[in-house]
């Protein structure tokens, strides 16, 4: 039997759309439509549907939305060249570009070829820097949803021990300087942590950015504790082939005060958030 309560994340998501699209609307009466130009490289089943559903999101938005895709073995040079085409458009406000990326691309050369006011993503160096600075420009977009998700939720976050399992530059590290800001006590665990359960049962707020299906059991999470899976993990076929969570639900639930469902949860908030993104770069356009 669940005990915690759910953090509904397409709840939040719809909620917010909705005044995403009222904001959407404000900037086209200014003569102003938002456009996010997405690029896509090669034939990565996960990589097509993601952008798919931002597209998708995007237009039910009111949001106008650019869809490049290139062959697995294109020349990189063309998609720079491509970037270089959108940075010097007025009519495209955010760009993003799907990892990952095939090898022959230098990923991170990528990433700063997009001009900093319309990377959206927040993976940009300068961004990076921002975010670390205090004065974040684009926050990136799963962990901008996970605050989201907490200020919501009104969970108490000055002063509570957070513990971010991951220490990815799109999850772990930004999500962990979000909430030193916000005025947690911030661990960061990963791979080379010795006794990871330790850190995850001080946690009054645990994030998990792992990639491993249900590796965070109830036994390691403290009562009461608001849990939030940002982990999109596949089972395998044998066991039902469905999505879950870093974060074993069954157990977890039982234990945590709060927590996050997969899917349905920080999914959908990742995508709100890249739209959120969007509109403030058109809006600081006019
Ligand atoms: P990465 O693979 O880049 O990072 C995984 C992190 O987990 C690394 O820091 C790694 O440590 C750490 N790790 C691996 N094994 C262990 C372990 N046994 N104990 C402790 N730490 C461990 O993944 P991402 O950050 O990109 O993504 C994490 C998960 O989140 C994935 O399932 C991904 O699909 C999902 N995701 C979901 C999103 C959403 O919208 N909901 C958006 C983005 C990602 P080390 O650094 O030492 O290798």
């Amino acid at each position: 039997m669940t005990t915690a309560n759910i953090i509904d994340g397409n709840a939040l998501s719809t909620s917010v759309r909705e005044q995403l699209a009222e904001r959407a609307a404000a900037l086209k009466a200014k003569g102003v439509t938002p456009c996010l130009a997405v690029i896509l490289v090669g034939e990565d089943p996960a990589s097509a549907v993601y952008v798919r559903n931002k597209v998708n999101a995007c237009e039910k938005a009111g949001l106008r939305s650019l869809k490049d895709v290139y062959a697995a073995d294109v020349d990189p040079a063309v998609v720079m060249a491509r970037i270089a085409e959108l940075n010097a458009d007025p009519g495209v406000h955010g760009i993003l570009v799907q990892l990952p990326l095939p090898k022959q691309f230098d990923s991170d050369a990528v990433l700063e070829a997009i001009a900093p006011a319309k990377d959206v993503d927040g993976f940009h160096a300068e961004n990076v820097g921002a975010l670390m600075q205090g004065t974040p420009r684009f926050i990136p977009c799963t962990p901008y949803g996970v605050m989201k998700m907490l200020e919501t939720a009104q969970v108490p976050l000055k002063g509570a021990e957070a513990v971010i399992v991951g220490r990815s530059n799109i999850v772990g590290k930004p999500m962990a300087m979000l909430l030193l800001a916000a005025g947690c006590t911030v661990t960061i665990c990963h791979s080379r942590t010795r006794d990871l359960a330790f850190h995850t049962r001080r946690a009054d707020i645990l994030v998990a950015a792992v990639g491993k299906a249900r590796m965070i059991t109830g036994d390691m999470i403290k009562p009461g504790a608001t849990v939030i899976d940002v982990g999109i993990n596949r089972l395998p076929a044998e066991q039902g082939g469905k999505l879950c969570g870093d974060v074993d639900f069954a157990s977890a639930s039982q234990v945590a005060g709060l927590i996050t469902p997969v899917p349905g949860g920080v999914g959908p908030m990742t995508i709100t958030m890249l739209l959120t993104n969007t509109i403030e770069a058109a809006e600081r356009c006019v």
